[in-house]
């Protein structure tokens, strides 16, 4: 029986794998996860076989079942703007699944080997860590939690929760298997505070990057703790979670050209720089109707999502625009910068909900040369994404964030609702630009406008 069991574990593993290559692309990202899913039932299933599991097989049952639906129902009603919170509460709950394995295996385990033992406690350290950071970012994302929570000589305190940490950690791992209970619940206490201590001074803002990276903390603590278990299905799911989230922590913080330091330890995202808020020129309005002849008469019109056209959801209203276009002629394609909206992929999955083709969705790299040939751009809830301060001003917090080049369009469309700053809290240089013209109102409601507009053409 162990040799299947090990069989179907090496099977659940590939399916992972497969899995989340599949996400690679929004084409199959939606089979990659179906894949990975039965990857992980088949995997939790035969479990049940496993030769030292001979009791409890009712509370394991309960508690699936109890997760199940929870996961279910929650998953189901989430509202997209809401997921980033969502993945936080499930990335702490894999972060404190790894958290108790490391605890019960330090209980129960008669260590005879320090390397597996000092496994047991990185991994117990680190999950620890991920559950109570992620519960801070998902109650900061929630709204439960506002604003920051920053004290003198903040970071020094920090770092000496982390050393009293590692240093109870140590004295687990030199004592073997004599160290006093009391050692291993100080232990925990110290690595929850230290979890909790190192994300209350980051903003809200800066949480997409924060949870990318427990998710990655998460994947290594599960991959330590299935090393100290002998799980093939752990490790690897372990690893390919540890090394996805660290290059998803990477790609965003390039993107954002902010190195991960700078997220931990910086106050980004908590508003604006003075020096660089100085533009010249006026905001010149037009409305619905002008912006619908302008862009039916034009020959390429590329569409630029921001995270308020999530917040609008207004993806629906702005596809059936586009179809109305492409009736009449026009080229129309989509331009998606890398941390447009907040969280990666943002505006790729709300896109491929209202039905867009892939092949009109172009990535910065792709479109950024077309914008000088491009007639109208629309530039719908997106701000930072196409702020050229980035390019132009050293003294913008954004400088050397790469953007789409929507300035260099003939004539650019702004939809928003008014005056508010994008999630860097900065003035964005393009609104006040010759060829610019803003039209105000949410997302949605000019999308619609501009369809009834269109049709009355
Ligand atoms: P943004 O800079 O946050 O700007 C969004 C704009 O949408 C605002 O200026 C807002 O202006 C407008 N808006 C809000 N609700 C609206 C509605 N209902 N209808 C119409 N407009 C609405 O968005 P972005 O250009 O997508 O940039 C994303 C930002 O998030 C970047 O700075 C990026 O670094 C950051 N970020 C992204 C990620 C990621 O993974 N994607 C992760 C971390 C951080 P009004 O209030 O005037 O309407």
């Amino acid at each position: 029986m162990d040799l299947i069991i090990q069989i179907i574990y090496f099977i659940g593993a590939l399916l992972f794998i497969l899995g989340l290559k599949m996400m690679g692309s929004p084409i199959t990202a939606r089979k990659g996860i179906v894949w990975a899913g039965f990857g992980m039932l088949l995997a939790t299933l035969i479990t049940y076989f496993h030769s030292e599991i001979t009791h409890n097989y009712i509370w394991m049952t309960v508690a699936i079942a109890l997760g199940g639906i929870v996961a279910y129902i929650s998953g189901k009603k989430v509202a997209m703007t809401d997921m980033p919170q969502m993945i936080a509460l499930y990335n702490g709950m894999g972060g404190g699944a790894a958290a108790a394995i490391a605890a019960v295996v330090l209980l129960k385990m008669e260590f005879t080997n320090g390397i597996v033992q000092t496994l047991a406690v990185l991994g117990a350290v680190i999950g620890t860590v991920a559950f109570s950071g992620s519960l801070i970012a998902f109650a900061k994302l929630q709204g439960l939690m506002k604003g920051v929570i920053r004290f003198p000589m903040q970071q020094w305190v920090n770092a000496l929760v982390f050393v009293i940490t590692l240093t109870l950690g140590l004295a687990i791992i030199l004592s073997g298997n004599n160290y006093a209970i009391g050692t291993l619940v100080a232990f925990f206490v110290f690595a929850l505070a230290f979890g909790v201590m190192m994300t209350i001074p980051i903003g809200g803002a800066d949480m997409p990057v924060v949870i990318s990276l427990y998710n990655a903390l998460t994947g290594l603590a599960v991959g330590f703790e299935g090393y100290v278990l002998g799980n093939p299905a752990m490790m690897i799911a372990g690893v390919v979670v540890g090394s996805a989230g660290t290059l998803l922590t990477q790609l965003m913080a390039k993107a954002m050209n902010r190195p991960i330091s700078n997220v931990l330890f910086s106050n980004f995202g908590e508003g604006g720089d003075g020096e660089a808020q100085a533009v010249s020129g006026s905001m010149k309005e037009i409305d619905s109707t002008d912006v619908a002849v302008m862009m039916a008469f034009a020959e390429k019109v590329v569409i630029i999502p921001g995270y308020g056209m999530a917040v609008a959801q207004a993806q629906h209203k702005v596809w059936e625009m586009t179809k109305q276009l492409q009736e009449r002629g026009v080229t129309v394609k989509f331009a998606i910068h890398p941390v447009a909206g907040r969280m990666p992929g943002h505006m790729n999955v709300l896109l491929a909900e209202a039905g867009v083709p892939y092949d009109i969705i172009y990535d910065l790299d792709e479109i950024n040369e077309e914008f000088p040939t491009t007639d109208v751009v629309l530039v719908i809830g997106a701000n930072d994404v196409v702020n050229p301060a980035a390019r132009t001003d050293p003294a913008s917090p954004i400088y050397g964030m790469p953007i789409l080049n929507a300035d260099y369009a003939k004539n650019v469309i702004v939809v928003k609702r008014g005056k508010g700053t994008g999630f860097s809290g900065i003035e964005n240089h393009l609104f006040f630009a010759d060829n610019t013209r803003m039209l105000y109102g949410d997302g949605q409601d000019v999308a619609n406008d501009l369809v009834t507009s269109l049709k009355e053409l």
